[in-house]
């Protein structure tokens, strides 16, 4: 029988291997190098850079998860992305998703083009993305929905279009998790994650994954990854490994109280927009249904004015003023001064990012809470501003 996804995080089909005591959690190893019983004889493990069984053993749970054959994962997701771009050569075209996680149009803008690479950056799920494709155009690179606007792009379509152009697919699928969506079943070559977000989900390591199921893929990472050594620690890789064995019930959490708190949003006359795929009048609505088990706990919305949400990310307690996602602690973030700080004005207003509005990572909390705490920040926001006006 397959096994369910939340099993799979908990138990690898072939367990085994350098794990001789039956330790139900994975060991440390904590070692740089390794002995050979002789010459010309190797443990399998030369040198950590190379590969580390604990850093295997979580690369093992990962393609599992994704359903691919190999995953890698390295010290950061930007890291993973960074190796990502090496498949490229000066010359080569992209075309990427406009409304991506910053640091990647970071990377993309000033380092990949100063190493020859161009990109067309579009709007995946609107425009005619086929009309873009160059004589030397290498492959797409999507996130879905994205960050923070929530766009959501239909990954098989896409990659059929992929496949009659022979572009790789590659999908960011950090947002959902491999819970919610596993892009490499709807024909992607690549996925890329933010091992950092819902697979830690602790918001305590940073980590990233590329996972593939292509042969040829597989061999230039392997090479990529001992040559430029950005591997992810034993350390952290067992980290990684404990956040994992809770993915499937931190994401149903989330995911719910997600769902409350957008419902709970639309209702305030503060705010004029709540951008969450989960909500049926979200147009990304259908295509969700169809290639993801659920809608994840990631929302963004829009404030009357740039003041209403500056005083929230100041009154805010329980809920946390702070960058990054995917734990189980609810996270608020300002994309304008935080996430796509670095992202050009003029792109952030063309993909929607105004100064009123925020993101939501909604994590595992009591939703009750969760709400109070919301309602009390509205409530006395309104005060004040009511009280300004009057006077
Ligand atoms: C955070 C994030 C990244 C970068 O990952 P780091 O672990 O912070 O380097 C890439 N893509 C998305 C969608 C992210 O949210």
């Amino acid at each position: 029988m397959k096994r369910a996804i939340e099993t799979k995080c908990l138990h690898l089909e072939e367990e085994g291997g350098c794990n001789n005591y039956g330790s139900i959690s994975y060991p440390i190893y904590q070692t740089a190098t390794y002995a050979h019983p002789g010459v010309g004889k190797s443990t399998g493990y030369d040198y950590s850079r190379l590969q580390n069984p604990t850093r295997e053993h979580l690369e093992k749970v990962v393609a599992a998860l994704e359903n691919g054959t190999d995953a890698f994962a390295f010290s950061t997701g930007m890291a993973a992305i960074a190796l990502l771009m090496e498949l490229f050569q000066p010359g080569d075209h992209l075309i990427a998703d406009a409304d991506l996680y910053g640091g990647s149009i970071r990377l993309f803008r000033n380092v990949s083009e100063k190493n020859g690479v161009t990109f067309s950056s579009i709007d995946c799920c609107r425009d005619d993305v086929e009309s873009y494709i160059q004589e030397n155009t290498k492959a797409i690179y999507i996130e879905t929905p994205t960050n923070p606007m929530m766009n959501v792009t239909d990954i098989a379509a896409l990659s059929e279009i992929a496949k009659r152009h022979r572009l790789l697919l590659i999908v960011d699928n950090t947002f959902l998790s491999p819970y919610l969506q596993n892009p490499l079943d709807l024909g992607a070559d690549i996925v890329v994650h933010s091992g950092t977000k819902y697979l830690g989900g602790h918001n305590d390591t940073l980590a990233g994954f590329l996972v593939t199921n292509r042969e040829d893929i597989r061999e230039k990472f392997a090479f990529l990854i001992k040559t430029t050594g950005a591997g992810l620690a034993p350390f952290d890789s067992w980290l990684i490994l404990r956040g994992i064995k809770t993915l499937g019930i931190r994401m149903e959490k989330a995911q719910s109280n997600a769902l409350e708190i957008a419902n709970w949003l639309k209702a305030q006359s503060a705010v004029t927009r709540v951008i969450y795929p989960g909500l049926p009048e979200h147009p990304g609505y259908n295509i969700m249904k169809k290639q993801a088990r659920g809608f994840g706990a990631m929302l963004t919305f829009q404030l009357k004015n740039k003041e209403f949400a500056l005083a929230i990310l100041e009154k805010v307690r329980m809920i946390k003023f702070a960058e990054s996602l995917g734990g189980v602690e609810t996270l608020i973030t300002y994309p304008t001064t935080q996430t796509h700080a670095d992202v050009p004005k003029e792109i952030r207003e063309k993909n929607g990012i105004t100064e009123s509005t925020l993101r939501l990572s909604v994590g595992i909390e009591n939703a009750e809470d969760l709400l109070y705490e919301l309602n009390k920040v509205f409530r006395e926001i309104e005060g004040e501003q009511y009280g300004r006006e009057k006077s």
